[in-house]
């Protein structure tokens, strides 16, 4: 498989100020047309480093892209240091300096002489035109190896890669299709789930498979190529399949939805309607369930009932279990499901209490203890988590299970 690097070029991108997104898109074309990724490199305006990334980058890689560093200012050293690395001088063409001066006098100016520069190319390099700027693009091609040299702002590389060298690179990589599938794992940790998928995944050693955890669930990312689009879906549907039934239960999705469109989905195919009550969560599995399209068929009602006397004047859970058991127990948020259903007259309720932190834990009741409740037509349960990670994260990570357990009482 041809393998790719991509350079970018640029001292402010070293820096918080700006981020390389070039990369990342350029990453994605590739890895569309089957040409994989293994190494990108920021390189600051400095001739010499840029010079030596490049030739490191084309004795290892088949094609090599930098992006940044055309314009016509001191700074910009990419013509010169890439043409260095190539072992080749820049030529002069008189028809590009023509067509600058030409772009300049259409806005009613002089061209100033430093963009002379912008009409010097790499000998050999076939020249990549820019409707959208002043620098040009090249592409230089020897033997096996291809240099693309594209300019830094997206509005302007992305439409030169897009006509002039990614049909040159489909036609290099050959014909092959990719098909990817995204499962998504709750309740098990990243080497849980990679002890039961690795023995599956790695009789694929052709379909690129990556295990990411992801603040409440771990993901696997299968990409399979073939030289025909069926063929690959087939390879990568068959793949997830096999990865889903040996995880069971824990796997809540195949193609890569959310929990919250998970759980949706099913009350839809149910047609039956759910409501929620929060406390450490403050309306955040309520705002989830309405970030889903459509939500107004199932999602009915929430409450966020932080306080003992809001859980008692909405959901109905008495002094006596606040006292004996607390707010944070199993007993109340059974009775604040419980009571949330009553009230929202809905065929589910969920509810959650715990303690967010960084304060109020205690040793039998830690940060992180989370009670998700559960009330349906002919049962009241709940499950107690401690759950690891800052407020954020146990607040997500309480949303995701309760959820989650919505889910398994959905029988999904
Ligand atoms: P340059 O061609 O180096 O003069 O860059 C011109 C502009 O392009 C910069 O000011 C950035 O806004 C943008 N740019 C350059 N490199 C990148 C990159 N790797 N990712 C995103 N934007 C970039
Ligand atoms: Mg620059």
């Amino acid at each position: 498989m041809l393998a790719a690097e991509i350079i970018a070029i640029g001292s402010e991108l070293l820096t918080p100020e700006r981020t390389d997104t070039n990369s990342l898109w350029l990453t994605a074309r590739l890895n569309e047309i089957g040409i994989e990724v293994l190494l990108k490199t920021i390189v600051g305006d400095s001739g010499e480093r840029l010079q030596e990334s490049v030739g490191d980058a084309l004795r290892r890689s088949d094609i090599v892209i930098t992006t940044g560093g055309l314009g016509p200012t001191e700074d910009d050293i990419t013509r010169q240091f890439t043409a260095n690395a190539v072992g080749r001088e820049l030529v002069y063409h008189e028809h590009l300096e023509a067509h600058l001066r030409e772009r300049f006098r259409a806005w009613g100016r002089e061209m100033p002489e430093i963009n002379r520069r912008q009409a010097y190319v790499i000998d050999g390099a076939q020249i990549l035109p820019n409707p959208n700027g002043s620098a040009v693009g090249m592409l230089y091609e020897e033997g096996r190896k291809m240099l693309a040299v594209l300019p830094g702002p997206p509005r302007e590389n992305q439409p030169m890669f897009l006509e002039h060298v990614l049909p040159k690179l489909t036609k290099r990589a050959g014909e092959v299709f990719v098909r990817r599938r995204v499962l998504k794992v709750s309740g098990k940790g990243e080497s849980a789930v990679d002890e039961i998928a690795a023995p599956i995944y790695t009789a694929y050693p052709e379909v690129q498979t990556s295990i990411l955890f992801n603040k409440s669930e771990v993901e696997i990312h299968i990409a399979a190529k073939a030289d025909d689009p069926d063929k690959a879906q087939a390879i990568a549907d068959e793949l997830a399949d096999r990865l889903a039934a040996a995880l069971g239960k824990a796997v809540f999705s195949t193609y890569g939805e959310s929990m919250e469109e998970v759980v949706g989905k099913r009350l839809l195919e149910l047609g039956e309607t759910v409501s929620v009550a929060e406390s450490c969560t403050g309306g955040l599995i309520g705002r989830r369930f309405t970030e889903v399209p459509g939500s107004s068929s199932y999602f009915m009602e929430g409450a966020i009932t932080y306080s003992n006397a809001a859980k008692m004047r909405t959901l109905g859970v008495s002094a006596e279990i606040l006292e004996t058991y607390g707010a944070v127990s199993a007993e109340c948020a059974e009775a604040m499901a419980r009571g949330m259903r009553e009230y929202a007259r809905t065929d589910h309720a969920v509810a959650v209490t715990g303690i967010a932190g960084p304060d109020g834990g205690s040793d039998d009741k830690p940060v992180g203890t989370v009670f998700i409740g559960y009330a349906g037509r002919d049962v009241v349960r709940s499950i107690k988590l401690v759950l690891p990670g800052d407020r954020y994260l146990v607040r997500w990570r309480s949303s995701q299970a309760a959820l989650d357990y919505l889910r398994r009482q959905l029988g999904r």
